[in-house]
């Protein structure tokens, strides 16, 4: 068995049948009947607890607090956690060690360069990963989607050269290659799913519309109960898609790899935060007059606490209606999170989330990746203080020959500082216009 495929078995064994799932499911059905103030005394209670965890056992907590002249036994309520310090990526960057609680090796790590092209390591207890599956399953119940449902999966998977889709019996799924949704594999692709008969279609937006765009071209429908969507924002043109070729309705979920908030679509069609998962707060941006920035503070990670984290993630102001489905959850505005640009391969193949090359890169402080024609491609990088050139070429390039194809062409700049967008953010995943001519093989 490929090691990819190992350890996606892994991860769902560990997840669905770890001994804390039942206490997690527990805690889940309590807080879906329980009132705003309800709601509000849990989250009181989880954040004292993990402030006492943090104070004592969090090197940057502890030194915080004593530097800060806070007494942490002080942090006893919502009202108070304004008190503590935003914190954001440039934290994790430089900082990541000095917030664990307990040994790196008694927790998973996980990586990403996100919505910001700025790359960071976080850490995970098996509880956190427990509540987080735990909250996710309960999403599809809403949709009446059934435990262990069959479920295409469509979030980056490559599986080696000849094999487009790969089932994993054990979890129910069929992943389908989010880099093969092209006409030379489309029938193969479409006939699998169809074979598989799933009744829920979940991943990246982009993939599933790809999906959607080969079964519709193909006079095929395929209706389900929800499609799950997440990890990027749905155009409108990819809802249309979506909604004509698996006629189901779409359930959006949000989170980030620091797992710091979460929200999602219920069944009446309503966006709520989860204050079950963490206390969200809307910092608003003076810059951006209605916008917010969306801050987490997750209440299930007491291996590695974050107050206040600032997502890099933005929003409009919420709702001021109650939804239809009647639960205390907050209704949140619309998310505008990770937007990559649409990449083209040498071969002509649609990359959706081409910034998935990036992520497992260690000791860059920023990464972008930059399309400048057909297989044509700029790595622009900010090295941090473990940078070793030699490895990071070496690793992006082997990304790019795994989810792009072989036969693209790299180009690798270093640099001080990415340059902005006009709106001041830092893109992971952007296309730039190429010089009309050029002189090179690369451009330069
Ligand atoms: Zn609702």
């Amino acid at each position: 068995m490929p090691p990819s495929h190992r350890l996606l078995n892994t991860q769902y064994r560990i997840r669905r049948a770890h001994p804390m799932t039942p206490f997690a499911e527990r805690m889940l059905r309590r807080t879906a009947s329980a009132t705003p103030a309800e709601l509000a005394e849990f989250q009181e209670r989880h954040l004292k607890s993990l402030i006492r965890v943090a104070a004592a056992r969090s090197r940057f907590y502890r030194e915080w607090f004593a530097g800060a002249g806070v007494d942490p036994r002080t942090i006893q309520g919502l009202d108070d956690l304004g008190r503590l310090p935003l914190l954001d990526r440039s934290h994790l960057v430089t900082n990541v060690g000095r917030f664990r609680t307990r040994p790196a090796s008694t927790m998973w790590s996980a990586h990403s360069s996100g919505t910001s092209g700025r790359v960071v390591t976080v850490y995970r207890t098996p509880w956190s990963a427990v509540v987080e599956h735990a909250i996710l399953e309960r999403q599809r119940r809403w949709f009446a989607v059934p435990a262990r449902a069959r479920s295409v999966i469509l979030r980056g998977h490559v599986f080696g050269t000849d094999s487009v889709t790969r089932l994993v019996p054990g979890a129910n799924q069929l992943l389908v290659s989010s880099f093969h949704l092209d006409d030379r594999h489309a029938r193969r692709i479409c006939d699998a799913v169809e074979r598989f008969s799933p009744e829920v279609i979940e991943g990246w937006p982009s993939s599933i519309a790809l999906l959607a765009r080969q079964l519709r071209d193909r006079g095929r429908s395929m209706p389900v109960r929800v499609v799950v969507t997440s990890s990027e924002v749905t155009t409108a043109a990819q809802r249309a898609l979506i909604s004509e070729s698996f006629a189901a309705p779409i359930a959006d979920q949000y989170g980030q790899t620091e797992r710091a908030a979460m929200a999602g679509v219920c069944e009446a069609g309503g966006y709520h935060v989860f204050p079950d998962y963490g206390i969200v707060e809307l910092l608003p941006l003076p810059e951006r007059p209605g916008r917010f920035e969306i801050v987490g503070t997750p209440l299930h990670n007491r291996g590695f606490p974050l107050f206040r984290y600032r997502t890099g993630d933005e929003v409009g102001p919420a709702p001021t209606t109650h939804c239809a489905c009647g639960r205390a959850y907050p209704l949140i505005g619309t998310i505008d999170g990770r937007r990559d640009d649409a990449f083209t391969a040498a071969d002509g193949r649609a990359l959706p989330q081409p910034s998935i090359v990036l992520d497992d890169i260690q000791g860059l402080r920023e990464a972008q990746i930059v399309q400048q024609g057909t297989g044509r491609f700029e790595i622009r990088l900010v090295p941090d203080t473990r940078y070793d050139a030699d490895a990071v070429r070496t690793q992006a390039r082997r990304n790019i020959d795994r989810y792009f194809g072989t036969g693209q062409q790299v180009n690798f700049v270093v640099m001080d500082r990415i340059p902005r967008t006009t709106a001041g953010k830092l893109r992971s995943a952007i296309v730039e216009p190429g010089p009309a001519t050029v002189a090179t093989g690369d451009g330069r």
